[in-house]
């Protein structure tokens, strides 16, 4: 299944909570959440669907899948891979996502949204440990260095995006250097130090129906 490409606010209208998909537009009265917080379509305002089990854990599934922005085949994968590891699968899953390079240029501020950020990094514009990373999935580690290629120092859009990050919170995992640009992994993020609202144990379950 390819990536969405279509109008992101129906995404939220559909899980019918913020996803934060558009940057500093999703903290504004503009959100579409904030005017129509029904699902879209045209019976959407008076449709009251009595949510069966799988219902809800799918639901809970794609809005995960829709914050992190990544294609379903991706995502199961991302599953299978924490399934491995021994341990709690939802963290584990949670863990993988986390480490995504381009969730971890939006983490750090460079970016006001993870779409931003996937741009900038397929776009080249991403060093890791000094060396150009342009894939967005790229998982990164503890001790490696994420910074912003000099190039774009003066780019109006990184530029801003790092004053509301001097100003807004950056992951206890991760430590920023506003002025370089830089960022550095310190540890791999426990569930409590990511602030993603899902309700990954319904994730879970959702994907042990599926035998994935
Ligand atoms: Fe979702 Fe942001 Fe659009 Fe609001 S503005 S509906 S949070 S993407």
């Amino acid at each position: 299944m390819s990536r969405y490409t279509g109008p992101v606010c129906k995404l939220c209208r559909r899980e019918q909570t913020k996803l934060f998909l558009k940057g500093e537009r999703c903290m504004t009265p503009r959100c579409a959440i904030e005017r129509r917080n029904y699902p879209p379509g045209q019976h959407g305002p008076g449709r009251q669907r009595k949510m069966t089990q799988y219902g809800m854990q799918l639901r809970e599934k794609q809005k995960l899948r829709r914050i992190y922005g990544v294609t379903e085949r991706v995502f199961r994968n991302y599953f299978a891979r924490a399934n491995r590891q021994g341990g709690i699968v939802g963290e584990n899953f949670l863990r993988i996502l986390e480490r995504r390079l381009d969730n971890v240029v939006h983490r750090l501020g460079f970016a006001g949204s993870r779409s931003a950020a996937r741009q900038l990094v397929a776009h080249g514009n991403i060093l890791v440990d000094g060396r150009k990373v342009d894939i967005p999935s790229f998982l990164v580690k503890p001790g490696m260095v994420v910074e912003v290629n000099q190039k774009l120092e003066n780019n109006p859009g990184v530029q801003e995006a790092l004053q509301r990050a001097r100003l807004g919170h950056v992951p206890t995992w991760l430590e920023l250097d506003a002025v370089a640009s830089r960022g550095k992994v310190v540890s791999l993020p426990s569930r409590g130090e990511i602030d993603t609202a899902v309700d990954e144990k319904v994730i879970v379950e959702f994907y042990s129906r599926m035998g994935g």
